[in-house]
C-alpha cells in the first residue's frame, strides 16, 4: 500500500491570499513586498528574514493579526489549487491513504480539518513539536503512516525542506514545480533527486 503525504503551502494551498494580506498589514507594496520574499527564497532564507527586513517581529506580528481578523483569518476552500481536492479524493477512491502533513501552525490546522477534505489524516509540526526538515518531523510522519518508508510518498514545493529530508529519511519524494519556492528550487541542481518533479498534482495519478 502506498501512502501519499502531501505539504500544505503551495502544494495544495495557493499562498497567494495570505502573502498579500501580510504585504497589506506590513504596509509594503505587494510587488515590493514578495519581491524581497523572493530573493531570500533564491539565496535559502527563512520566510521570517522578509518579515524582519521590514522591522517586523513575526511571532508578534501573527498574533496581533489574528486578533484584528478572524474572519479572513486561515485557509479557505477557496485557497486550494483547481487540482488538489480533486486528488486527493481520486487517490483515496483507488485505495490509497492519504496524508495531509506540513509546517502549518495548529491554528491553521484546525482550518483545514474544519474543511472536511478526502483524507484520512491532517497533522502539523506544531502538533508534534517537530517541524520541517527535521528529521523528527518525518520520524512522525512515518509513525502516523504505519508503513515502511519506501511505501511513502512525500509530495512538497520545497528542496530543502520537503525532498532532501524526506530522501534523508528513506520516504520517495515528489517536487511540486509552482509556487515561489518551487519555480525558484527546481532550478536547484538537487531538485533531480526527487523522484519526479511535476507541474500539477494530477501527475500523480
Ligand atoms: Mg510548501
Amino acid at each position: 500500500m502506498v501512502v501519499y503525504a502531501f505539504d500544505v503551502g503551495e502544494t495544495l494551498v495557493d499562498e497567494s491570499r495570505l502573502w498579500l494580506r501580510y504585504a497589506h498589514y506590513v504596509g509594503v507594496p505587494p510587488l515590493t513586498f514578495l519581491g524581497v520574499l523572493g530573493s531570500y527564497i533564491a539565496e535559502g532564507r527563512d520566510d521570517r528574514d522578509v518579515f524582519a527586513h521590514f522591522g517586523v517581529d513575526f511571532d508578534r506580528f501573527e498574533a496581533n493579526l489574528t486578533w484584528r481578523n478572524r474572519s479572513e483569518d486561515g485557509i479557505l476552500a477557496d485557497d486550494f489549487y483547481p487540482d488538489a481536492l480533486p486528488t486527493l479524493k481520486a487517490l483515496k477512491s483507488a485505495g490509497h491513504r492519504v496524508l495531509i502533513a506540513g509546517n502549518q501552525s495548529k491554528r491553521m490546522n484546525a482550518c483545514l480539518e474544519a474543511l472536511d477534505l478526502p483524507v484520512d489524516k491532517v497533522r502539523c509540526g506544531e502538533q508534534w513539536g517537530a517541524k520541517k526538515p527535521t528529521h523528527r518531523f518525518f520520524q512522525r510522519l512515518l509513525r502516523e503512516a504505519g508503513t515502511d518508508a519506501g511505501e511513502i510518498v512525500y509530495i512538497g514545493d520545497r528542496v530543502d525542506h520537503d525532498i532532501l529530508p524526506a530522501l534523508e529519511m528513506g520516504l520517495r519524494a515528489v517536487l511540486i514545480r509552482r509556487g515561489p519556492w518551487g519555480h525558484v528550487h527546481s532550478a536547484w541542481p538537487d531538485a533531480a533527486r526527487a523522484g519526479a518533479v511535476i507541474g500539477s498534482l494530477r501527475a500523480l495519478l
